[in-house]
């Protein structure tokens, strides 16, 4: 393949959320893996919803992911484009005026309902002689501009869902341009896609119906027609839409959670696909493995549980060097905890215990035996004292198993889990230690 040009297309009416997210990975994955070239659309053509601010959000949070873009442009910079595409389009008779209200459109509908027909848009306005469409005009009425459809069937091989085949003729002829002269994202999209040269459509399955009438816009507009590939959509681990919980599923949340990039890159770039969801450490070694075959076409399920076990385990693989910036305390700190966390901001917890000062939990019962745990503890912790302390207080106490150690782990972390006591030990040091084990903040 030559080249391929992709683009990923968000709109700035809100931060990326994993369902984004997966779409642009899947564009940027194959422009990687063919040496292709990844475009940042951003379709701004709602102008009261869309923001600067969340422009710039897309693309932190993108940045964030790793992702880098050859080119990036939007929208509401470019209407001059779209009026001379509208004007092609009108001379040809392929965009006419519309004069119906939402009310007479819906009531239409709902008789169509009636009389068992499919809701389609009569193109009752095809028929509007000049005189007829002045005296809406002049009553106030603004049109809004339809496309008008072939009728026939669209086409296409498409690269997830095979051969994909839409009769026209039971769609209504999309609206394009609306009563305020404002654009829908349909026919920018295709004007861009033209002009951006964009080889490959990555997108939602949702878009598949668009595909059809944008595949017939393209052909009304230029020779240019890309190849579609349509991914099934995210849903929850319990097979239901994600859609009310994407909030709380953006980049934002989840970089605040503590959740690395590259573990939502990895589950987002392998559910639904037949490849196995492991932790990958880059962009490039995803990309080195993706391939439109390898996506499924049933939904691919999102498991929060997923997204922090990865987490978990690419944390645990982590060298202090890669975190050292966002992390509190030295490499031996680092080294000893990070096998006990899931997210990165879970290592505060370890670094109270550790660094800041505190008393452990010590049942009445143990008391004198953590008492003689600290008489025991040498001025200077080793790598042995702990294994000598357990050793020690099983011939001075004949306690043994949980009995010995829990009660030492509680007073000393406050914890029932955590790293390797020998270790606690060593971070914490005698002082600290002693004086955890008399029931003393330290
Ligand atoms: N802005 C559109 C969306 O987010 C783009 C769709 C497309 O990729 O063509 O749905």
């Amino acid at each position: 393949m030559s080249n391929p040009i992709v683009r990923f297309a968000p709109s700035p009416t809100g931060r990326l959320h994993v369902g984004n997210v997966r779409t642009a990975l899947m564009n940027v994955l194959f422009a990687k893996a063919e040496g292709g070239t990844f475009v940042l659309r951003i379709d701004d053509t709602d102008l009261e919803r869309s923001t600067a601010e969340y422009e710039q959000g897309i693309k932190d949070d993108l940045s964030w992911l790793g992702v880098k873009w050859g080119k990036t442009f939007k929208q509401s910079e470019r209407f001059d484009m779209y009026d001379a595409a509208a004007a092609k389009l009108k001379a040809e008779g392929l965009l006419y005026a519309c004069y119906e209200t939402g009310e007479e459109l819906d009531r239409q509908r709902k008789l169509q309902r009636v009389a068992g027909k499919p809701p389609i848009y009569n193109r009752a306005a095809l028929g509007l002689t000049d005189a007829e469409k002045a005296a809406y005009e002049a009553e106030g009425r603004m049109p809004h501009w339809r496309f008008k459809l072939s009728g026939g069937t669209v086409m296409w091989h498409d690269l997830v869902r095979g051969e994909q085949s839409i009769d026209m003729s039971s769609l209504s002829d999309p609206v394009l341009i609306r009563g305020d002269g404002s654009y829908l994202y349909t026919l920018p999209s295709v004007v861009d896609d033209i002009e951006a040269e964009i080889t490959h459509v990555i997108r939602g399955e949702d878009h598949v119906t668009n595909s059809g009438a944008q595949i017939e816009i393209f052909r009304a507009l230029s020779d240019h027609l890309p190849e579609f590939a349509h991914t099934p959509l995210l849903v929850g681990a319990d097979g239901k839409s994600l859609s009310k919980r994407l909030g709380s599923l953006s980049m934002v949340e989840l970089r605040e959670q503590g959740i690395e990039p590259m573990a939502i890159a990895s589950l987002l770039a392998k559910i639904g696909t037949s490849d196995a969801v492991e932790i990958r450490r880059s962009l490039d070694q995803l990309a080195s493995e993706f391939s439109f075959e390898k996506i499924g076409r049933a939904p691919a399920r999102f498991d929060e549980k997923d997204l922090t076990a990865l987490n978990a385990k690419l944390l645990h693989e982590t060298s202090y060097a890669e975190v050292k910036d966002r992390v509190p305390g030295d490499e031996d700190f680092w080294n000893i905890v990070r096998a006990n966390i899931e997210k990165l901001s879970d290592i505060n917890d370890w670094a109270d215990i550790v660094l800041k000062s505190m008393s452990g939990e010590i049942a009445d019962e143990d008391k004198a035996f953590c008492e003689t745990a600290a008489e025991f503890l040498p001025e200077k912790v080793t790598a042995e004292t702990w294994s000598a302390l357990i050793a020690h207080l099983k011939t001075e106490t004949g306690r043994k198993g949980k009995g010995l150690f829990m009660p030492l782990r509680l007073a000393l972390t406050g914890q029932q889990h955590g790293p390797s006591m020998d270790d606690m030990l060593q971070l914490l040091g005698a002082e600290k230690a002693k004086a955890r084990l008399r029931g003393q903040a330290a």
